[in-house]
């Protein structure tokens, strides 16, 4: 009998593994053939992220600015000193996280599916498409349609988003700086990214659900406003995001991390940061649990009171000001766009912490100027 299955070879699991196999026998199922493909994944992080994966990270490019472009046309600048994100290639990562956990002693399966799980007093019967797997305890990092997480009832995310994105041959007007921009033409509920790396540029969109046109519809619309060619498409991947969080990341004998468990920045949608947060604790409380045989959903509830002690203000304050921005009209943005289009707002902004954006509202609000000009915006859009 292994100590844990994980189920599902991305950062979440490998990463979790890692840490695991260190004391533990642990095994990584993963469908797919190799960690990383299909790429769903802009590959933004910012350098304290890229410092947590622990591996070496093909960087694509440095990104110490953006702009931002409101729904008629207003460009709002924001500028670092320094470098603020990083582009990376996704798909190398999530190998060199899956070669990584390998050689601390994880064992990684590929090509196996799982499809369910029977909880009982002596432990864990996974059934996968290559045949039964015992464990003491499961992992659900398979992602944002995990199977082991909704094995815990009904456990579905408060939403969904769905993006879409391409890299292309073009060379955008500024090295560092990417462009992103709001509002009901190109990304309704979110945003659109243009991110550069050398010459080509990685352009991509997230919508809420419910939009009567789909993903790939705004993306045409976003190439032809970005003066971008289809013929100078070289990929195109899409996904869903799980927005909001979901009810539970534990149960007996399980647990959950990733998009498993709805570990997603509700502002930008990024994910690793969260999971670079939240496997340590995993691994802790996985650790104890196993030491003194206590692997009841009680004991291992320990897992979310410390991930939410670590990440969930910003999850909760991030998913207010998102269930905020969605209700705002274009010409409410607009409205935004006129009220913050001056220099202290900006530099508040130049200083914006990524894997902690909400912080920046409470900076803005205080301003007394800027906070009594919002106050309709936001009481119109909270009705
Ligand atoms: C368009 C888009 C852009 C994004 N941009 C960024 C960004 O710039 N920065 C950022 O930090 N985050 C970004 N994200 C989010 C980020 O990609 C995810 O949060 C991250 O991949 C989550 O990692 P994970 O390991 O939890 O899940 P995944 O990376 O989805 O890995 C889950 C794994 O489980 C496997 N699996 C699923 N079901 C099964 C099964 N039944 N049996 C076996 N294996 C299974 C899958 O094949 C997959 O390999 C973006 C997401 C999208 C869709």
């Amino acid at each position: 009998m292994h100590d844990a299955v994980v189920v599902g070879g991305g950062p979440a699991g490998t990463i979790t593994a890692g840490l695991l196999a260190k004391d533990h026998d642990v095994l990584v199922i993963e469908e797919h053939a190799s960690s990383g493909l299909p790429m769903q994944c802009a590959g933004l992080v910012t350098q304290d992220v890229a410092g947590m994966c622990g591996v070496g990270l093909d960087i694509l490019n440095r990104i110490s600015g953006a702009d931002v472009i409101f729904p008629s046309g207003g460009k709002f600048e924001v500028r670092a000193k320094g470098i603020k994100a990083l582009l990376i290639d996704r798909t190398d990562l999530d190998r060199k996280l899956a070669e990584k956990a390998a050689d601390k002693g994880a064992e990684i399966r590929y090509g196996v599916k799982y499809s369910g799980c029977s909880i009982s007093e002596d432990g864990v019967s996974l059934s996968t498409d290559r045949g039964e797997l015992r464990s003491k305890l499961i992992i659900g990092a398979d992602g944002h349609s995990s199977k082991v997480a909704m094995s815990l009832g009904n456990n579905l995310p408060k939403e969904y988003i769905y993006g879409i994105e391409a890299d292309a041959k073009h060379r955008s007007e500024h090295d560092d700086v990417m462009t992103l921009r709001i509002g009901s033409e190109f990304a309704p509920g979110f945003f659109s990214w243009e991110i550069p790396f050398g010459d080509m540029v990685r352009i991509g969109l997230c919508i809420s659900a419910g939009n009567r046109s789909t993903p790939s519809e705004y993306l045409g619309k976003l190439l032809k406003a970005s003066g971008i060619e289809r013929e100078n498409v070289v990929s195109k991947y899409s996904g869903k995001i799980p927005i909001g969080g979901r009810p539970k990341s534990y149960g007996n004998r399980t647990l959950l991390i990733g998009d498993a468990a709805g570990q997603v920045k509700p502002i930008s949608g990024g994910g690793l940061y969260s999971i670079c947060k939240a496997a340590p604790i995993l691994d802790r409380t996985v650790r104890e649990a196993l030491r003194e045989n206590r692997v009841n959903s009680k004991h291992l509830s320990e897992y979310e009171k410390g991930w939410k002690k670590e990440i969930g203000r910003e999850f909760s304050r991030g998913y207010k000001i998102r269930k905020l921005f969605t209700n705002l009209s274009d010409k409410d943005l607009d409205k935004i766009f006129g009220i913050i289009d001056r220099d202290d707002m900006r530099s508040i902004l130049d200083n914006i912490d990524l894997d902690n954006p909400s912080g920046v509202s409470k900076l803005m609000l205080r301003n007394p100027q800027v906070g009594m000009r919002f106050l309709p915006i936001i009481l119109r859009a909270m009705i």
